[in-house]
């Protein structure tokens, strides 16, 4: 009987999925020093994770048993794929099924800055009930979404997915991807209409040059970053820059130098440097809009993550 040790979680869902087919699944979370100990003790032959668990050389070389690895979501940085291919292991993840949530946090972000809600939350439970005509006044400057230019650097799926949402509240759309120069884009509506849309990308410099709103949506490419000084150079002043894809992409030294000059009016970030301790000077920033990396993390997204990885697990072994 195949063994699964799910070791960050998975749903319930897709738990029930491979107990169907009579596969084991164990999701109590084992210790990164304890990982290869238990596979090999209790002859685990899947292993699944999320982005907490690493897998590196060591555990796949220290774990011969081990025929698939599993990354529910979508970056495998904590993996070493092509090891573990090399070592003839089935390297698995589930690569569409957060882009709607990450697309919605986007916009969470998005609406809670333009009208201070980040700032706001933190401000009215100190001193709310005194000082509220001061707070009045100090987020009195909104702004609406309606008619503003979003721009999607990285238009692969999450990118899309955030265009469609922006073209749904009225938005422009500029969008720049290094190998996309062209997509349908298929809005579905509740009553089963459909409005298709051709977006043809951009060069960079026209989309930072352009929008109101920039939203990085790139796999992380090494030690450069896409957003850095000279990028913030070029766009707007008063313009906001969200990152939801991978630390490192937004150069955050320059980014907190540009809301400190007033050259970005604020910042959404769900991704860190150095996660998961990210600087207290980020954190405290009254121009930053924080959430703690969970753009995947919903309810929805988590049941698909499960169901793909066991559909992919069940299909694999019943070859
Ligand atoms: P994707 O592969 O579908 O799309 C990425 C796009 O970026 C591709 O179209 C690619 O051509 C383009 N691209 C690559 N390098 C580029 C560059 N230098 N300049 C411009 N375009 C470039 O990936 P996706 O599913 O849309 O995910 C995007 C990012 O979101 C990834 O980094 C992923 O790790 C991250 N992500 C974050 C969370 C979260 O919790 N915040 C959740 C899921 C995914």
């Amino acid at each position: 009987m195949t063994k699964i040790l799910a070791n960050d979680g998975i749903s319930k869902s897709g738990i029930d999925a491979l107990n169907l087919k009579g596969f084991t699944v164990e999701t109590e979370h084992v210790l990164q020093k304890d990982l290869i100990e238990k596979i090999n003790n209790e002859n685990y032959e899947v292993l699944l994770v999320r982005s907490a668990t690493k897998v590196r050389e060591e555990l796949i070389d220290s774990c011969p048993n081990l025929k698939i690895i599993g990354r529910g979501g979508v970056g495998m940085d904590n993996i070493d794929v092509d090891y573990a291919r090399k070592k003839g292991i089935h390297v698995i993840n589930t690569p569409a099924s957060s882009s709607v949530s990450v697309a919605e946090l986007v916009f969470a972000h998005l609406f809670g800055m333009v009208r201070f809600l980040f700032d706001s939350n933190r401000k009215m439970p100190l001193s709310g009930d005194k000082d509220f005509k001061l707070l009045k006044k100090s987020y009195a400057n909104g702004r609406e979404l309606y008619g503003k230019t979003i721009g999607i650097i990285g238009f692969g799926r999450i990118g899309q997915e955030v265009a469609k949402r922006a073209i749904g509240i009225g938005m422009k759309v500029l969008a720049h991807d290094k190998f996309i120069d062209e997509t349908n884009l298929t809005l579905d509506f509740y009553n089963g209409e459909k409005k298709s849309f051709t977006i043809k990308t951009n060069s960079l410099d026209k989309v930072l040059k352009n929008s109101d709103f920039i939203t990085v949506h790139v796999p992380k490419t090494g030690k450069e970053s896409i957003i850095g000084a000279k990028e913030i150079g070029k766009m707007k002043t008063g313009a906001a820059i969200i990152n939801a894809s991978r630390d490192g992409v937004v150069d955050e030294t320059a980014l907190m130098f540009a809301l400190d000059k007033h050259k970005l009016a604020y910042a959404g970030l769900d991704v860190f440097e150095n996660e998961p301790e990210p600087s207290i000077h980020i954190c405290m920033h009254n121009a930053i809009s924080l959430s703690p990396h969970i753009g995947a993390a919903t309810i929805e997204a988590q049941e698909r993550i499960g169901e793909e990885l066991a559909s992919q697990i069940i299909a694999h072994l019943e070859k």
